[in-house]
């Protein structure tokens, strides 16, 4: 992709010259990366979908304030995209856990479901553990039908002693364990995109992130490599075949798809989801249709940031083989989209076989066979 980058600054650069020559009598004028963005003149058949060809289940969905919003406002949002089960993995645990779960059991028992999280505060402490498996079970019993772990374990979660808790930290064993014979996944989130361990340059495709979202920048110290972060993660899936395991955001492998199949066929107690990651899938349709037909019953829907209008980046690049059609946030992508053009029978395990398989309390009826 760096050839495309070149690419792209060659353009440029023809650009400025021309623009140079005409306006300014040769003088350098230079564009700013994120100015230019010029709407697309080919003309080739569209097809915008607004809302999904089947329900579906949105497995990678945040709503901190589940325990007392008003849910008539997602549910309107939802109804229009054609999502009818959404799942809020940010459902904490204990007291908020019941509420969410109260607020969900009044109103729209069908159409939201809760994942738990864990309390790493005390990792080290005699019984941690333990106790944070017995909590799990609790949550579990109050409603929570998964369990979520965000990027901070690897990232900032510290033991009692000050050090950084690895994610395949023997010490949290109880609560893959216990999510197991609870027979609940675990969606996990680890690392972040590589290029934000690189250096941030010209050669850097996510330089525009790094410029506009200067805490991302990560590197080797802060808080390790790369790699070592991931290894640590597919040390933890090989560790805990028992347990169903979510890597979201495909692994941070949506790049190298090739080895991201090599990697679900070495762990098969492993499903990914593609939140945030569809501007990686549809830049390479061929490679995604590949991937998406052989790898048809480990893959998840999810989107992550819930903006209800970027839903149509996802459908379109699942469901149409449009041509060269525009992403929606250019620090992701600065390239654009062509579609998969999956066929039903693919798109409807995506959209919600997979995750009725996986996920325990939702109702198969409110979903087409
Ligand atoms: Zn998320």
């Amino acid at each position: 992709m760096i050839r495309g980058m070149k690419n792209w600054f060659c353009l440029l650069s023809s650009l400025v010259v021309l623009e140079g020559a005409a306006q300014t009598n040769g003088s350098d004028v230079r564009m700013d990366f994120e100015k230019y963005n010029p709407p697309s003149t080919l003309v080739v058949p569209e097809h915008k979908v607004t809302r999904a060809k089947f329900p579906f289940i949105d497995v990678h969905n945040h709503q901190f304030g589940m325990p007392d919003m008003d849910l008539n406002v997602l549910i309107r949002a939802m109804d229009q995209l054609n999502m009818q089960v959404m799942v809020n993995l940010s459902g904490q645990t204990g007291d908020r856990i019941k509420k969410s779960v109260n607020n969900i059991r009044t109103n729209f028992p069908k159409r939201f479901l809760v994942f738990a999280n864990v309390n790493f505060q005390g990792v080290g402490s005699d019984g941690w553990g333990e106790k944070a498996a017995q909590q799990l079970e609790e949550d579990v019993r109050n409603g929570a039908s998964g369990l979520k772990i965000y990027k901070s374990l690897g990232f900032s979660v510290t033991d009692v002693s000050g050090k950084r808790v690895p994610v395949d930290d023997p010490r949290l064993d109880p609560v893959w364990k216990k999510a197991g014979e609870l027979r609940i996944p675990v969606l996990i989130h680890t690392a972040d995109p590589k290029p934000f361990w690189q250096p941030m340059d010209e050669k850097n495709e996510r330089w525009l992130e790094l410029a506009t979202h200067p805490n991302r920048k990560k590197d080797d110290t802060n808080p390790a490599p790369w790699d070592t972060l991931i290894a640590e993660q597919h040390r933890l899936f090989k560790k805990h075949k028992g347990t169903t395991f979510i890597a979201a955001h495909f692994g941070w492998y949506p790049n190298d798809l090739a080895h991201l199949g090599a990697l679900l066929d070495e762990m098969p107690n492993v499903m990914v989801e593609f939140g945030a990651i569809i501007a990686e899938l549809g830049r390479q349709p061929k490679m995604s249709k590949w991937f998406f037909t052989k790898y048809q019953d480990r893959i998840l829907f999810g989107k992550d940031s819930w903006v209800p209008d970027e839903y149509a980046t996802y459908f379109r690049v699942l469901e149409t083989e449009d041509e060269y059609f525009p992403y929606h946030k250019k620090y992701h992508a600065f390239w654009a989209m062509y579609g998969m053009g999956l066929p039903d029978d693919i798109l409807k395990k995506i959209y919600y076989k997979n995750a009725l398989r996986i996920i325990p309390g939702i109702d198969k009826s409110q979903f087409p066979d």
